[in-house]
């Protein structure tokens, strides 16, 4: 059961049985009549029932039951006087304030009735959610299985983690790190390698890179001649929905199905394929396990530097975020050239700017997309 954490629900929860299931004592106290309480008299401490037990005898008038928190409620019995409240002298209590009718009294199926839903399919399962299916007596529950998602990454000039790069090559850290955002999303990633700027090559790693639920390439799809991934692609039968998108960076990105099964093709650059991640792949693989909400929601912060932008083109500006007075105030996280990894490491979140404008001010409001599990927890 423990698996299931973080995974999505395939299947509803429907209750079996009431929550709770029987009328019980919220307090450690007496269980008395109502009616009794608030006279001069004392009631007779006639029996006790612990956690886990039930009553032997019923609530006679006069009379009280000690009871614990969770024990069921005695018959006879119609509210709770908890033990904070009383004075117990001589096998007989003495009530110190006024008694409500049902007071802490938990009732049958308050918090969940029989054959209620408790959790629809699509839900992804938390500790709560584990806290109910256990209620429930579910010691096992269907998931959505994690879809396999390919990871190709092409070009001549690249070479392997590990490998010392020469002027000219470039080591491939979009396999890694594009494996590594898949698999923070819940999806298993399988690194296929590099696919040289050839036909063969493309059409071989595609060939095995197709055999997965999803494909992710990276570069080769910009106007370069050497930029085949399109092309071969076109070649297995991918349909393309869209390629290149007004927005930068990650103009290049592209998208296709073959079937029913997608394949992104996004810019090489790593700044760029990343961000193309967050803002495409992400929500689509969301979506392929099962996800019911997959778009994330905007954090509106204040801009604290002024930013410059072409017209026409969505801008994904990276951000560091810093709170002051409840507010989010959202700082440039650096050079925004595409080329800088670095800004990327100091970013926690990625600002979306409307095409048309040009230029954003200090003080401007803008939206903001949380991109790493540590900035969710920045707010103070
Ligand atoms: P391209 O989309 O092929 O024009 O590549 C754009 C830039 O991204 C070039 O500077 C490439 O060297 C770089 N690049 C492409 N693929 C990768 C990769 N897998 N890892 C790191 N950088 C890459
Ligand atoms: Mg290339």
């Amino acid at each position: 059961m423990i698996d299931s954490l973080g995974r999505v629900i395939a299947e509803d929860i429907v209750a079996p049985w009431d929550l709770p299931l029987c009328e019980n004592s919220a307090m450690d106290g007496y269980a008395v009549r109502a009616a009794d309480c608030g006279q001069a008299t004392g009631l007779r401490v006639t029996g006790y029932v612990p956690a886990g037990s039930l009553a032997s005898v019923p609530v006679q008038g006069g009379c009280a039951i000690k009871i614990m928190t969770g024990a069921p409620v005695p018959s006879g019995a119609d509210t709770v006087v908890p033990v904070e409240e009383i004075e117990e002298r001589d096998g007989e209590i003495w009530i110190n304030g006024p008694v409500r009718q049902r007071q802490h009294i938990r009732f049958t199926g308050e918090d969940v009735r029989c054959g209620e839903t408790v959790i629809s399919c699509g839900t992804v399962l938390r500790a709560a959610e584990i806290s109910m299916m256990a209620s429930c007596g579910r010691a096992a529950v269907a998931v959505h299985r994690k879809p396999r998602v390919a990871i190709l990454s092409t070009g001549d000039e690249l070479i392997g983690v590990g490998e010392i790069p020469v002027p000219g090559k470039v080591v491939d850290s979009n396999g890694l790190s594009l494996a590594a955002a898949v698999q923070e999303c819940g999806a298993l990633p399988v690194i296929l390698g590099i696919a040289r700027d050839t036909r063969a090559s493309h059409l071989e790693k595609m060939t095995q890179g197709l055999t997965m639920d999803a494909l992710i390439t990276s570069a080769g799809v910009s106007a370069g001649e050497r930029d085949l991934v399109r092309e071969v692609l076109a070649g297995f039968g991918v349909r393309e929905l869209f390629s290149r998108v007004e927005m930068s960076p990650g103009a290049p990105t592209t998208f296709g199905l073959r079937d029913r099964q997608p394949i992104f093709s996004l810019p090489g650059n790593p700044v760029a394929s990343l961000i193309v991640f967050e803002e495409f792949v992400k929500p689509a693989l969301l979506r392929l396990m099962g996800h019911r909400r997959v778009i994330k929601p905007f954090l509106r912060a204040i801009l604290q530097d002024p930013v410059r932008k072409k017209s026409g083109k969505v801008k994904f500006l990276r951000v560091r975020l810093e709170w002051r007075d409840g507010k989010a105030l959202a700082f440039s996280a650096g050079d925004q050239n595409t080329g800088m990894l670095k800004t990327m490491l100091k970013a926690d979140g990625i600002a979306v700017l409307a095409a048309e404008r040009t230029s954003f001010s200090p003080g401007d409001e803008i939206d903001v997309h949380l991109i790493s599990a540590t900035s969710e927890m920045l707010e103070p």
